[in-house]
């Protein structure tokens, strides 16, 4: 008798979905994504019990076309990619279409949803866990997207159980993702809040609708951080590329050119006498081409650069670094995060360079409005 079997499709889709929502970071990055996709000038946040008993993200973006009802949370359904090879000139942050899909399996989900021609008429939309729509309910709601996940995880007791017991920090973290998002998201008024059980809804903190991210970074962190700052405008010379470093990468291999490429670094950073006085990861917030992302040996650079000047403290850092899409990969993990960077080593090497040249020239005397 055969022992080989399929795995039942239910079951596939819970592992597969795991995969993509694997903690609260992962609710809180998507939807906030599709909600910047779906060109919202505003975002609201709203934590019940930190995330545990509920996720709300609310957008003013274009909202759902009624069409799209049915298809909206099926896996590897997407508004955002029509062909394969669109992956190379893609300028959303979604293109995989399993968010929605994968958040219908492990949590209680559902959509509220209008267009502008829809007035003040919105719809309620339920779904199956397997992301089937289920029904439709008219309701009262203003244009945009709201989307509402309910006690993440219940059905997989074990990462409910993890959850419950790292919620501080894992809220934590979210909150530093958010940041990233509010700082980056020029013309974005972002809003967080939270609400403990029988508490009060406090807002956590808050953007104006700026027109840059030096506004926003003030909104967020205050004007006193602000003093400590430099700008951070570095052109990195990159050698030609020759072609894949690393098996798998796929974007560049087929694109290696003669021309040298330049990457850019924006943004701003502490000065080297003036710094946060500890590492703090929610104030080291690291972009390429915008998109929030973990970058950590580019944090180990910057840190070490910065520690050679100031051996106490750790650096406030935003950086944003800009360069070809052809250089770089972002469909190396479910959740985007992790980029994989042509020539890294390269990188590394002329970003320490030029910081190292940024620090020397840059005037060490502490503001003394910051000082306490
Ligand atoms: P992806 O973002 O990769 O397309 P998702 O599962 O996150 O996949 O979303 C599926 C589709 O649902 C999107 O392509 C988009 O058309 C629609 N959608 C999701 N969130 C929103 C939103 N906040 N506003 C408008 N449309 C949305
Ligand atoms: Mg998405």
């Amino acid at each position: 008798m055969a022992t080989i079997k399929a795995i039942e499709g239910r079951s596939v889709h819970q592992i597969q979905s795991g995969q993509v929502i694997v903690d609260l970071n992962s609710v809180v990055k998507e939807l906030v994504e599709n909600s910047l996709d779906a060109g919202a000038t505003s975002i609201e946040v709203r934590f019940k019990t930190q995330g545990l008993d509920t996720i709300e993200v609310q957008d003013n973006g274009k909202g759902i076309p009624p069409d799209d009802y049915g298809t909206v949370a099926l896996k590897h359904y997407t508004s955002k990619l029509s062909d394969y090879e669109d992956l190379t000139s893609l300028d959303t942050f979604g293109f995989r279409g399993e968010a929605l899909s994968s958040l219908c399996a492990l949590s209680k989900f559902h959509i509220l949803t209008a267009r502008a021609e829809d007035g003040a008429v919105g719809q309620r939309l339920d779904f199956e866990i397997s992301g089937q729509l289920k029904g439709t309910t008219v309701a009262a709601a203003q244009k945009g997207t709201t989307v509402s996940v309910d006690e993440l995880f219940h059905n997989l007791p074990v990462r409910r159980k993890e959850l419950e017991k790292n919620i501080k920090r894992e809220y934590g973290k979210v909150i530093g993702l958010l940041h990233a998002y509010a700082c980056i998201s020029v013309g974005v008024r972002f809003s967080v809040s939270n609400q403990m059980p029988k508490g009060k809804k406090v807002a956590v903190f808050s953007t104006k609708s700026n027109t840059t991210t030096k506004e926003n970074i003030v909104n967020v962190f205050g004007a006193k951080t602000l003093l400590a700052l430099i700008k951070l405008d570095l052109n990195l010379e990159m050698a030609p590329s020759t072609g894949p470093s690393t098996q798998g990468a796929r974007n560049w291999s087929t694109q290696a050119t003669d021309q040298s490429m330049e990457v850019q670094v924006l943004g701003h950073i502490s000065k080297p006498v003036f710094g946060e006085g500890r590492q703090a990861p929610d104030r080291q917030m690291f972009f390429v081409n915008s998109r929030p992302c973990a970058l950590p040996q580019v944090s180990k650079a910057v840190n070490e650069v910065y520690k050679s000047f100031n051996v106490t403290q750790s650096p406030f850092i935003f950086a944003n670094l800009v360069m070809d899409t052809n250089a770089y990969d972002v469909n190396v993990s479910p959740d985007k995060r992790t980029i994989m960077l042509h020539d890294q080593t390269a990188l590394l090497e002329r970003l320490k360079a030029a910081l190292t040249e940024l620090f020397e020239h840059t005037d060490h005397t502490v503001p003394q409005s910051s000082l306490p």
